[in-house]
């Protein structure tokens, strides 16, 4: 028998017609790319959407074409993707950090035929141009004013594109499992793989992302994704905060330490959400200017392990809470959360802290195992590390055009990669990613752990640590460390930090210190170059 509810397709462009209509004067504010900080809101971003929907039609763009974005987070780059997704098409955000010639691969893979871009990155879509084979035109997202000086043929600037229509457009009637929008992994190993959203799925993580003890935001709320779109949908925000009448603050171009500073006060921002590494830079200025954040009252901070010593920064010093968030592309991208549990809010603060360090606990909407490598399910203890798989109505079941089947298996789990403990209470924390984990006589060292902990180092920047092949044990830690700015430090002052905190056959065989560690184009440590560089590092152990 089937139940008698309506069938309310789930679809993404619904949102902003809900903003546009309850929500509709809440404000959205975006620092543009051009310089100035511009106001708009929900009702006039709707509006517009429906604006880049017909002139898309109009263009020749057809229902499941997928649409390039190469853009920062910024109003117009929203209304894109709700104007792409409401006529039938697929938002493709591109990260315009990974090199060009990756860019166009990934364009060309998603078969792209049209592209929205930043003016910042005219340079790089100039260079890409004559590879694109399928784009039709290319949309500037700014007015004909700051226009830039080009050579690309078929280029429009946004607002002249909007405005050779007007706003009467019907939404298509899609099914809520029609596709929506396009995201590739970054591709650390072998070549990017898309994960392609669903309406539904996209809607299903707004809600989920939504929660209370999840991203915990309400309409008072005023949020700054620092995370890009291009970074796995903004980590539900570009969804969420419409959903909810958050305002929006977008921080366009500028997200070093003192930019997004400003914003912080200006806007009077109560929550906000970005990877470690803006993270680090913001808490540097604050250090250095003595500067605080009176508004600020929650951060998420995921897309790489949080060290101990960020949230306590933030939760001591700053009077702002940390949720320390796990996901990745391939889930939308969130996958657990680290709110307190009800029994754990009463704990003494360095115990909430052993908590807080863990990636979080899933969602209604995430379902999480870990296995051995014969697919084992492994206990839920706290101490027993394994594979972890994940399903649910907001993951990926394959990628796109059929690549990387073996990720999938036939129970509909997803392998994520990442190796990982699971405790009683639900908490997950990841040891490593499986190609990172160092393989010291058998046993796994975790890398996260090390640079955590060296980062607590009073003079370390950053940290990242690197298994060197070593004739006994196979392989041995090696730690690279940054130091910050007018700081000095030792290997044994490093060497003397850690020990004690971790067990001694964890401890590195050698340090070493580096002007700077390079990042992946998502913000993640670039293992596989410090690995290129420092592979055969002669540890004085060996
Ligand atoms: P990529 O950067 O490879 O394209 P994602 O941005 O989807 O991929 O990153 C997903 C991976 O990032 C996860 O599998 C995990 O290894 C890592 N990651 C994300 N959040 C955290 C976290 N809070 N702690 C540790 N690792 C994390």
């Amino acid at each position: 028998m089937l139940g008698q509810m309506q069938d309310w397709p789930l679809l993404v462009h619904k949102i902003i017609d809900h903003a546009a209509l309850y929500h509709g004067d809440r404000e959205m504010v975006t620092r543009e790319v051009a310089g100035p900080i511009t106001r708009t809101n929900y009702r006039t971003i709707a509006s517009r959407a429906r604006r880049v929907a017909k002139a898309l039609v109009k263009a020749g763009i057809k229902n499941g074409d997928r649409v390039g974005t190469l853009a920062w987070n910024t109003h117009r780059h929203l209304e894109t993707w709700y104007g792409i997704a409401g006529m039938g098409g697929v938002y493709h955000t591109l990260n315009p950090r990974l090199h060009p010639d990756q860019i166009a691969w990934i364009a060309n893979h998603a078969d792209d035929k049209a592209l929205f871009f930043d003016t910042t990155f005219t340079p790089i879509v100039e260079q890409i141009a004559p590879k694109l084979k399928k784009v039709k035109f290319f949309v500037a997202l700014t007015d004909k004013a700051n226009l830039p000086k080009t050579k690309l043929k078929k280029l429009y600037a946004y607002e002249d594109f909007i405005a050779r229509v007007d706003d009467k457009f019907e939404w298509k009637e899609l099914g809520e499992n029609a596709a929506c929008g396009l995201c590739y992994t970054s591709g650390t190993t072998g070549n990017p793989k898309g994960v392609l959203y669903s309406h539904r799925s996209n809607v299903i993580h707004a809600l989920m992302a939504g929660q209370t003890d999840a991203l915990g935001v309400s309409g008072k709320d005023t949020i700054l994704p620092i995370v890009p779109m291009f970074h796995a949908n903004a980590w539900a925000l570009a969804f969420t905060a419409p959903m909810i009448g958050a305002k929006l603050v977008m921080p366009g171009a500028k997200l070093d330490g003192a930019s997004v500073c400003e914003l912080l006060e200006t806007e009077k921002i109560t929550m906000s959400a970005a990877v470690p590494t803006v993270w680090l830079g913001l808490l540097q200025y604050l250090e250095q200017t003595g500067k605080t954040l009176p508004h600020l009252k929650r951060v998420v901070i995921g897309g790489s392990a949080c060290p101990r010593s960020m949230i306590e920064a933030f939760e001591t010093k700053y009077d702002v809470e940390v949720v320390h968030a796990w996901g990745m592309t391939e889930m939308s991208p969130l996958g657990t959360l680290g709110s307190l549990k009800w029994h754990l809010a009463d704990l003494p603060y360095e115990e909430k802290l052993d908590i807080k360090i863990k990636q979080g606990h899933p969602p209604f909407g995430v379902e999480m195992k870990i296995v051995d490598d014969k697919n084992k399910e492994l206990p839920r203890d706290g101490k027993t590390f394994g594979r972890l798989k994940v399903r649910g109505p907001a993951i990926a079941k394959g990628y796109f055009k059929g690549d990387g089947k073996s990720s999938f298996d036939k129970q509909g789990w997803f392998d994520t990669g990442d190796v990982a403990t699971l405790d009683k209470d639900g908490y997950m924390t990841i040891v490593d990613r499986a190609k990172d984990v160092v393989k010291s006589g058998g046993e796994w060292i975790s890398t996260i752990d090390i640079e955590n902990l060296a980062v607590g180092h009073p003079a370390v920047a950053e940290a990242a640590v690197i298994g060197v092949a070593h004739p006994k044990w196979d392989e041995r830690p090696l730690l690279i460390i940054v130091l910050k700015p007018g700081k000095t430090a030792t290997r044994e002052d490093i060497l003397k930090f850690l020990e004690g905190k971790i067990a001694k056959w964890w401890m590195p065989d050698d340090v070493v210190f580096v002007d700077e560690i390079p990042h992946t184009a998502t913000g993640k440590i670039l293992k596989t170059a410090l690995r290129e560089r420092f592979g055969h590092h002669k540890l004085p152990t060996a």
